[in-house]
């Protein structure tokens, strides 16, 4: 799938919703986030790939989410419930890290 459509199709998905901010925000203020960085093994498929604003992005840098996601309990409560489509694996981690982290 060309990365166009790629993004557009994660877009539709989540309805145009920020996982990590559950704020809907027009195309040009979105990205599409490798919820596990690509540089840190994580693939390009729909599992490991969820909408995210640019704020978001910009916090998030180069993390794995669930480093991301540890101590900040609002983008955890907001991605759990909005990233549907995220492998299983993910969310435990996600919430492993929080827990470990408390
Ligand atoms: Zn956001």
């Amino acid at each position: 799938m060309p990365e166009s459509s790629r993004r557009k199709h994660i877009f539709l998905r989540d309805d145009y919703r920020c996982v990590y901010c559950d704020t809907v925000f027009p195309d040009h203020d979105l990205t599409l986030d490798h919820v596990q960085p690509r540089v840190k093994g994580g693939d390009h498929s729909d599992g490991n790939l969820v909408t995210c604003c640019k704020a978001c992005n910009t916090l998030k840098a180069g993390q794995a989410a669930w480093f991301f996601l540890a101590s900040d309990e609002l983008r955890r409560k907001n991605f759990l419930k909005n990233a549907k489509a995220v492998w299983p694996r993910i969310k435990r981690a996600i919430e492993e890290e929080a827990r470990k982290t408390k």
